[in-house]
């Protein structure tokens, strides 16, 4: 997980630069995401992580592809909750991998970077941040239908922090239990999410009301209600009450998602009820910056190699060309397999390093390009080759799988 280059910008231009590549590095990481949900909390305690993780769950019970991301510093407790303690993520050389709880739930925590539990809570604000920017930017989530996000709890520096690095969100989930404190909490929930823009998904009461052991009915210890009305007075939809019920601390210490082992229970069902219009929330309009319909798949083993061109031939001027050619070959035959066309994006600061690296380019063959731009080419994991010929891109190519091609002087070193 090393950091990137260019940390040290030594100008506003050199800032703007990394702001902005930062910015489409999280973009492009999370585009593939169809919904983000976030869950909150006025404060902790009120079964937040429970909530967030049992409704990862029930989403993906509807056969949904779920990732689940926490990042609450305080007690990150999904990997207890889904017994991950042990569980580390994997790398695959360019991205970290996240853990696979099923085929369908993928799961990224702060609690997978400590060596012990209580280690985040005494890091200092920023890195804190850096730590969630990383995860946010370089966990490779893959095709994911929803990524449930648990956050630190209240409305505080903390939460604002990650809300302010999450863009797109779908909405947010805020979880409450019955009594009035947490329903002032609460209030302070729905305003964050005024201020951070970000719709208010639902409230759901939990800890409502206690399944009784024996005759399995919700007896009502507490008043109840608080949060429906309190959802009512402010204008945002009510998901739904979970009841007390014994058995979701026993699942959860056992690391046992409490909807599927036991889903005939009141609470499970609670659960299940209270994803339903989450289910059908509309998709987005993807990112504009992912990847193209008419680009085939790369197959693993092959090598996707880019040129920049230029009426039909390889561009002298990198950042400038009228369209890109992309070619899948295999390297052990020597062969192109596939070739693409696409359209160059708008010539932006920053942009072609991660427009490339969306489009899962390993090499560039170009006849030149500056020092700064070939910096941010490596930092993505794509070989640049500068000094090539202005010729017919196909040749070019050909050249390079066959060990000919010459390569010259960096012919536009700007
Ligand atoms: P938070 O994330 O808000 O700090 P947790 O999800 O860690 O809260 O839950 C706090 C404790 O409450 C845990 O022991 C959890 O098992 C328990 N808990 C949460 N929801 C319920 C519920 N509906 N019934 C019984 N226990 C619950």
């Amino acid at each position: 997980m090393g950091n990137k280059k260019n940390d040290k910008p030594e100008n506003k231009g050199g800032e703007n630069l990394k702001k902005f590549t930062e910015d489409a590095d999280l973009k492009s990481n999370l585009g593939r995401i169809k919904h983000k949900i976030m869950v909150l909390s006025g404060k902790g305690g009120v079964g937040k992580s429970t909530v967030a993780a049992n409704i990862a769950v029930a989403i993906a019970l509807e056969g949904k592809k779920v990732g689940i991301l926490d990042t609450d510093f305080h007690g990150p407790s999904i990997p207890t909750l889904l017994n991950l303690n042990d569980a580390r993520p994997t790398s695959d050389g360019k991205s970290i991998l996240p853990v696979n709880f099923t085929d369908d739930i993928k799961v990224m925590s702060i609690g997978f970077m400590l060596p012990n539990h209580d280690d985040a809570v005494i890091w200092r604000g920023p890195m804190k941040m850096n730590v969630i920017k990383q995860l946010l930017t370089e966990v490779n989530w893959g095709d994911l239908d929803y990524l449930v996000i648990d956050f630190p709890p209240g409305t505080g520096d903390e939460p604002l922090s990650v809300a302010q690095l999450i863009p797109g969100s779908d909405g947010a989930i805020i979880v409450t239990t019955p009594q009035d404190l947490s329903i002032n909490d609460v209030k302070k929930c729905i305003n964050f999410c005024r201020q951070v823009n970000v719709p208010v998904l639902g409230v759901v009461e939990n800890m409502s009301g206690l399944v009784c052991p024996h005759c399995k009915n919700v007896i009502d210890i507490f008043k109840k209600g608080g949060g429906e009305a309190m959802a009512a007075q402010m204008g945002v939809p009510f998901l739904g009450r979970i009841p007390i019920e014994p058995m979701i601390v026993e699942a959860s210490d056992a690391g046992k998602p409490f909807v599927y082992h036991y889903s005939k229970t009141e609470a499970a069902k609670a659960f299940s009820k209270a994803v339903e219009p989450i289910l059908h929330i509309p998709e987005r309009e993807t990112s504009k910056s992912g990847p193209d319909e008419n680009l085939p798949a790369k197959k693993d083993g092959n090598l996707r190699i880019a040129v920049p061109v230029a009426q039909g031939r390889l561009s002298a001027h990198f950042g400038h060309c009228e369209e890109f050619a992309l070619f899948d070959v295999d390297t052990e035959a020597k062969e192109i397999l596939a070739e693409t066309r696409l359209a160059a994006p708008p010539h932006e600061p920053g942009l072609l390093p991660v427009w490339l690296a969306e489009r899962q380019t390993d090499v560039i063959l170009a006849g030149g390009m500056g020092q700064r731009a070939q910096g941010l080419f490596t930092d993505k994991g794509i070989k640049v080759c500068i000094g090539a010929s202005a010729d017919e891109p196909q040749k070019v190519v050909t050249a390079y799988l066959n060990g000919e091609l010459i390569l010259g002087d960096n012919i536009c070193d700007h």
